[in-house]
């Protein structure tokens, strides 16, 4: 595909085609979209309904031609439709689209996750994050015969009724402090904390101490913007759990075989008891998973009492997109080179933004990165509030007329794929170069 409409055009992009496409989803879907952040809710403005993508870019229903950061929200990391991927799918598919039995496949997939995540020695399929953070709440709660669950304020897990409280994403963007629809009853056993706060977890613990289950935590929250952890969090966090006997669970959605390969336990060195994946490790195809200890796994049924299952649970096109994938990442040096790229984007971002005198702040994991347009520092989600969302709103805008798509909302990470080469950073930069001043033009 090739390059969009330039940012000079002081004519905005053409969005017929998608605004007539929202009015008819509109009558027959919610808001006109399948996942509330997708509707524009936080910047305004029409969504735009994708035609296709490829590498790095994305075509929309109006043939505006986008370089994409959002990636399907993460899993992308070989880009829009990866012919080694395609054609992975492709053969399961010849064979079968779900059998609702072991396959094969499945087990080469386990097999490459437990070894790429020392601290995973068995793991289950389910189709989305959210089912992984819930089953892995609800091993942790039978193992430890404890029922409150411990989590921080803008930290995103998935929406199941007990994690909805002090959720970042489309909750905290909404403006939402939870959900309706969730029984007090459901999130009563909630603990919630500000992410980097060692000090209100050991107080948390003191309070209910033999009553907490687990501690649930994205070892780099996305979904609050991108904040890393601070140094020394997450293994404070793992000793506050040995010591009161409640279980680590890294919600690895997002940083799994993102941060690198494997995912942050690596790259931060901490051992989780339990582990939720996601994402990346479906290739674009629905697919996630729990996993950790043996003996916690064991729990599981039909091997212990605690009930879990799924329809469509490793679903062989799934699998299949998820097992190419993986075995694409593991070439050495490609989170390097993700990294490389990601910092290459933020570093521009923070040098047009220093020259138009607006302070903005941004963060950079393997393939993922964040800004906010703030000084900074953003250690949690109180701070990350701090930020200028309407500047963020505008830049939004210009940048998707100068052709590039960043997720539309302040508090999102974005991603790099292998797709994005030199090429699409620099074009990117000239966007965001062109974009900011538009931005920040009063009106
Ligand atoms: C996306 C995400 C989830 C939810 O995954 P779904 O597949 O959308 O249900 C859970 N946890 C984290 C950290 C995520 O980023």
């Amino acid at each position: 595909m090739r390059a969009s409409p330039s940012a000079t055009n002081s004519v905005s992009v053409k969005t017929e085609r998608s605004e007539q496409l929202l009015e008819r989803a509109c009558r027959v879907i919610p808001g006109g979209v399948n996942s509330a952040v997708r509707a524009f809710g936080a910047v305004g403005g029409v969504p735009r309904f994708f035609e296709r993508g490829s590498g790095a870019r994305v075509r929309d229903a109006d043939g505006n031609e986008y370089i994409d950061y959002v990636g399907s929200w993460g899993p992308l990391i070989l880009g829009h439709a990866n012919p080694d991927v395609l054609r992975a799918v492709q053969s399961a598919m010849e064979r079968g689209t779900s059998f609702g039995a072991p396959t094969e496949l499945e087990v080469a997939w386990a097999e490459r996750v437990c070894d790429a995540l020392p601290s995973v020695e068995r793991v289950r399929m389910v189709s989305s994050g959210t089912e992984a953070s819930m089953c892995a709440l609800r091993v942790a709660r039978a193992a430890t015969g404890r029922d409150r669950v411990l989590k921080f304020d803008g930290c995103y897990h998935g929406h199941l009724d007990a994690l909805l409280v002090g959720a970042g994403s489309g909750v905290a963007t909404l403006g939402l402090p939870g959900s309706e629809g969730v029984p007090k009853a459901f999130t009563d056993q909630t603990v919630v904390a500000p992410f980097n706060d060692l000090a209100a977890v050991e107080s948390a613990f003191s309070q209910w101490g033999n009553e907490i289950a687990c501690v649930i935590v994205e070892p780099v929250a996305g979904n609050m913007g991108c904040i890393p952890p601070a140094e020394g969090f997450l293994a404070g966090l793992r000793e506050i759990c040995d010591r009161r006997g409640a279980l680590l669970i890294l919600d690895e959605v997002m940083t799994g075989f993102r941060v690198a390969y494997g995912g942050a336990q690596l790259l931060y060195g901490v051992e989780p008891d339990l582990t939720c994946l996601g994402k990346v490790v479906g290739g674009g195809l629905p697919a996630a998973a729990f996993g950790g200890r043996a003996d916690l796994m064991d729990r599981v049924a039909p091997v212990g009492p605690v009930f879990q299952a799924g329809t469509l649970s490793g679903n062989p096109l799934a699998v299949a997109a998820g097992l190419e994938t993986l075995t694409q990442l593991a070439k050495p040096g490609l989170y390097e080179g993700l990294e490389t790229r990601a910092r290459q984007l933020m570093a521009g971002f923070e040098a047009a933004a220093a020259d138009c005198g607006v302070a903005l702040c941004s963060a950079v994991v393997g393939g993922m990165f964040g800004f906010f347009f703030q000084a900074g520092p953003v250690r949690n989600f109180a701070d990350a509030k701090q930020s200028d969302t309407a500047l963020f709103a505008r830049f939004f805008h210009a940048m998707l007329e100068g052709g590039v798509y960043l997720a539309p909302s302040a508090y999102e990470a974005g991603f790099v794929s292998t797709a994005h080469g030199e090429a699409e950073i620099s074009a990117t930069l000239e966007a965001a170069r062109k974009a900011l001043p538009e931005a920040l033009k009063p009106r």
